[in-house]
């Protein structure tokens, strides 16, 4: 029935995933050009203990999101994420972002999240994996810039963008470090770096409270902490 819509430009295969609070396997259909899309992000959850999103890849979704949210897990850092290839693109940065052009900030490459996390907010469980609370923390729009797709600036391992965010404005690059290691264990490196344009800020602080709260809900991460919201529905995802 279902493929009978399939078409032939793009590699269709259908995964099995193991939903745990079903205990039965179930299809869904995966379309994806390159990469693991979500694999490795749904084998490093439990979505029976956590309120994270399971979500699954949207190509068809040609929005050009970012989030930033603060993660106040074993170590406090910040997860960077861009929707490219219906999928958020990840990155961890231990300093988070600097409006400063002049700090460099380490941003190590993590898995691909769905694109329903960009709205998650709230305390994944101990003894998951992240466990800690999650505010999203900046989100907006980007602009890739250089005339390229932002898969292709990802693939070439550069990525210029203008984010257009509560928090973070202006021109941004990405940029990985070093050689790509033939060890896939290894994680990439990127540096995040802002561009000396008029929303440079040489004074930038994370640590002031203008930047303590969710663009969400308002919240800081101590009465996110305490609310403990619920998982967020399917409905709440779209
Ligand atoms: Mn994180």
């Amino acid at each position: 029935m279902a493929s009978a819509s399939f078409t032939a430009v793009e590699t269709v295969r259908p995964v099995r995933m193991l939903l745990p609070e079903h205990g039965v396997m179930k299809h869904a259909t995966d379309i994806r050009m390159s990469g693991t899309a979500l694999e490795e992000y749904h084998r490093k959850r439990r979505f029976t203990e956590t309120p994270e999103p399971v979500g699954r890849v949207r190509r068809s979704s040609r929005r050009c999101i970012f989030v930033v949210q603060k993660h106040d897990a074993s170590r406090l850092h910040y997860d960077f994420r861009l929707t490219i290839n219906g999928v958020l693109a990840s990155w961890a940065i231990p300093k988070g972002p600097s409006m400063n052009p002049s700090e460099k900030r380490l941003a190590v490459r993590t898995e691909d999240h769905p694109l329903e996390y960009a709205q998650f907010e709230g305390v994944i469980p101990a003894g998951q994996y992240g466990a800690g609370t999650v505010m999203v923390w900046d989100t907006g729009t980007y602009k890739p810039q250089d005339g390229l797709p932002p898969d292709e600036q990802l693939a070439r391992g550069k990525i210029d963008m203008v984010l257009q965010g509560q928090k973070l404005r202006g021109g941004f690059t990405l940029v990985q470090t070093g050689k790509r290691s033939d060890h896939s264990s290894q994680k990439e490196r990127w540096l995040l770096i802002k561009h000396r344009d008029e929303h440079a800020d040489p004074s930038w602080d994370m640590e002031s409270p203008r930047f303590d709260r969710s663009v969400l809900t308002g919240r800081s991460l101590k009465e996110i902490e305490s609310d403990r919201p619920k998982k967020i529905s399917a409905r709440g995802a779209r």
